[in-house]
């Protein structure tokens, strides 16, 4: 698939790029079903903060250089991955900023690797494959960018830069509040980098189940944990012409799998659902913590 990277509007150097994921609380709204918005930086979201500066650093491993990301790229593409806008945003998002330093070294292989209570960034392959299924959904086919996007799972924010290279909008809701810091301290210095985010960003400390209704529809949902149900909050928040790619437990498969559904008119009849390669994610939870 070919596409043009995701109009945005042009910036004057040096201007926030995600300036409503920076918002204080208050500019949520109310009625938002997830806990709440952003908070001001406390002590630990500074701590988180400093680590991410000091990742801005490697000693001699050569990861800031494009060419290991290039080869990462090459691989996606030996793999069978033919979406140029995905494979343009894995060339550009340096995923050993978000891993922790001992693991640096690994960030450019196809491997998912631990970011701290019990949750893991996934591999590359898997994320490439999950964002080029959300290109090919027909609103996103004619776009030529995803529109408004709706992550469950921020984690360490990894996918999430990555889906601010290819959408206009990207609301991201994480349940555990030490990774919601991270993912925020993560996007926060990636901001230095020009043209590292392109999309209105807005990260959310909630329960993904619920979706997050006051900036519904979306034009693509992605979840970065599986369930034993698709929640409803998900389906009704799909647009029509949009696009949900979610691993979930398949019944007859006997274990994960990556389910699509896309939206082709309103109500429950406007709904087809796929089942496609089997996953392993971590588990949806509910609640926050
Ligand atoms: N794409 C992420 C992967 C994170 S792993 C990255 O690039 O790092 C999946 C994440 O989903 C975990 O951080 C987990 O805490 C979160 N999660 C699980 N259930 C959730 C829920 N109901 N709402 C929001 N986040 C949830």
């Amino acid at each position: 698939m070919t596409g043009r990277p995701p109009p945005g509007p042009p910036r004057a150097p040096g201007t926030a790029r995600f300036p409503a994921a920076l918002k204080p609380a208050g500019t949520a709204p109310a009625s938002a079903p997830t806990t709440a918005a952003l908070v001001r930086p406390q002590r630990p979201l500074q701590q988180a903060a400093d680590d991410a500066a000091r990742r801005r650093a490697p000693s001699g491993l050569g990861l800031d250089s494009a060419a290991v990301r290039e080869r990462m790229v090459q691989r996606l593409r030996a793999g069978g991955l033919r979406c140029e806008p995905v494979l343009q945003a894995f060339a550009r998002v340096e995923r050993h900023r978000f891993v922790d330093s001992a693991l640096a070294g690994q960030a450019y292989e196809d491997t998912s690797l631990p970011i701290g209570l019990a949750q893991t960034i996934s591999k590359p392959s898997v994320v490439a494959r999950m964002l080029s299924l959300l290109f090919e959904a027909s609103g996103a086919a004619q776009r030529g960018h995803l529109g408004r996007v709706l992550e469950i799972g921020t984690g360490c924010g990894y996918q999430t830069a990555l889906l601010a290279q290819l959408a206009r909008s990207v609301v991201s809701i994480e349940r555990l509040r030490p990774l919601h810091d991270k993912a925020r301290a993560n996007l926060a210095t990636l901001d230095a980098t020009p043209g590292a985010l392109s999309a209105d960003l807005r990260l959310l400390h909630g329960d993904g189940r619920l979706g997050h209704a006051p900036r519904a529809p979306y034009d693509a949902i992605v979840a970065a944990a599986g369930g034993e149900e698709l929640p409803a909050a998900w389906l009704d928040q799909l647009a029509v012409g949009g696009r949900l790619v979610a691993p979930m437990v398949d019944a007859a498969r006997g274990g994960q799998g990556l389910l699509v559904v896309d939206r082709m008119a309103e109500g429950p009849a406007g709904l087809a659902r796929r089942w496609l390669d089997a996953v392993h994610f971590v588990p949806l939870k509910s609640g926050t913590e």
